[in-house]
């Protein structure tokens, strides 16, 4: 077993194989899809930033600042959430670190990391924590999680939750008293209508300790062993709706195409892609030297995945400078002539560029490559004894549409609503558009 070891913060986190130190992002990542998290983790495969991380860590930053000094910097979707943040002041941990003496550990492995605020204000009166996570996302309705999930470390916001009221378990000298964690997710809308809303689990802490130990431990040693393996490929793969969460998993050309045994639909899709695709992410990534399953510690930095462009979202103003965590890189900006723009339920009148294409003939091509693939004419009418049966037919035609993007260029659609199949592909190919315009009704 690896020992609890004084580690570089910044080094990398799996060497050799062996696990040296984690995160409640790697648990997440890995409950989310283990193969992910060894693209991620083990082979430190780069992931491009998107435009959603780039609203949410400004966000973030936005937050850190308003409740470490008073001083308003908040953008618009931050302040629809003012009302529910707690009175700035300096007794806040705000950006808190995951450190402490001794630190957390699963399996005898550290937990490094932030949590975005901990309120300790009513620790001495109640026995009261609060932790809080900041969440930037598109919809609120759709994407929160309940309460019961932010306490089961069985699911994603579970884990994280959890991980984070462990650590302040682990830390009996600084939380005297605490017997009851309210575990927060304080989401804020960065579509459509400003708005903000806040789920809370509150838990004993009883719960939280149990949780850690007959969940979280048993996961870790999972993680120890997926570290060790030989190829991606050797990783389970969580094919399915893993694959679309968040824009579209970073490393999808590399798990397809890696791939050749298991998934005889996903085959004959990547068949029917690159039979015709010009140059598609998978068609580059077969091209791409392949990397090894584990880097030695000196390897140098693997070769970026090339993907397709992330969608540009409304950008806040610019954030202050943030204490704790060190933040990503801002994308290069590309050139106006290699843009894709989506049109959505309009058509400009006036229009600085290439005429607008309706994406109908893409629609209908992907639709039947993946019927085709599926055995069947319609995906909508896949029976349930085809590998398309059950609503499964979506995530197969999203894979396909990520995997083969239309060409750079404006396009247009309309009657959104009234067509499944091109819901189901204007919702995988969004994160790929530079530009997307919808029409209000
Ligand atoms: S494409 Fe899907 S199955 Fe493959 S690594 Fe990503 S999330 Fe996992």
């Amino acid at each position: 077993m690896t020992p609890p070891v004084d580690l570089p913060k910044h080094g990398p986190s799996v060497i050799a194989g062996v696990i040296q130190r984690l995160s409640v992002s790697q648990l997440k990542r890995h409950k989310l899809c283990p193969r992910a998290w060894f693209f991620q983790k083990v082979m430190r495969v780069p992931e491009p930033s998107t435009g959603a991380q780039q609203v949410g860590t400004e966000g973030h930053a936005q937050l850190e600042h308003f409740l470490s000094t008073g001083e308003d910097v908040l953008g618009t979707f931050a302040r629809a959430g003012a009302h529910l943040l707690p009175t700035p002041g300096a007794d806040l941990l705000v950006e808190q670190e995951l450190d402490g003496n001794p630190p957390l550990t699963a399996g005898c492995i550290p937990f490094t990391g932030f949590i975005d605020l901990v309120d300790a204000r009513r620790l001495a009166s109640d026995g009261v924590l609060r932790i809080t996570d900041h969440k930037f996302t598109s919809n609120v309705a759709s994407n929160a999680a309940s309460a019961e999930q932010l306490a089961d470390a069985d699911t994603e916001p579970g884990l994280q939750m959890v991980g984070y009221g462990a650590w302040a378990l682990s830390q009996v000298e600084r939380f005297p008293g605490l017997r009851t964690l309210e575990l927060e997710h304080l989401y804020y809308q960065t579509r459509g209508q400003r708005l903000a809303a806040s789920v809370v689990a509150t838990v004993p802490v009883e719960h939280v300790a149990h949780e850690w130990k007959a969940k979280v431990e048993p996961q870790v040693e999972v993680m120890k062993e997926h570290a060790q393996a030989a190829r991606a490929s050797d990783v389970p793969a969580n094919y399915g709706p893993a694959c679309g969460k968040y824009g579209g998993c970073p490393f999808m050309a590399k798990c397809l195409t890696g791939e050749n045994k298991t998934m005889s639909l996903r085959d004959k899709l990547l068949n029917k892609v690159s039979e015709s695709a010009p140059l598609t992410v998978a068609a580059v990534e077969r091209d791409a030297p392949e990397l090894p399953a584990v880097l030695p510690p000196d390897a140098p930095t693997p070769a970026p995945v090339q993907t397709a462009p992330e969608v540009a979202q409304a950008t806040e103003q610019p954030a202050p400078k943030r204490r704790g965590r060190p933040r990503k890189a801002a994308e290069p900006e590309q050139p106006k002539g290699e843009m894709r723009v989506l049109f959505v339920d309009c058509i400009p009148t006036v229009f600085d560029g290439p005429k607008p294409e309706p994406l109908t003939s893409y629609v209908d091509t992907m639709h039947r490559k993946v019927a085709e693939a599926g055995g069947v004419d319609d995906v909508r009418f896949a029976g349930g004894d085809s590998v398309l049966g059950f609503g499964k037919w979506r995530g197969a035609l999203a894979m396909a549409a990520r995997a083969e993007p239309p060409c750079k260029g404006h396009y247009f659609v309309l009657g959104l609503a009234q067509s499944e199949l091109t819901q189901v592909i204007v919702e995988a190919l969004e994160p790929t558009f530079d530009i997307v315009i919808r029409g209000i009704r």
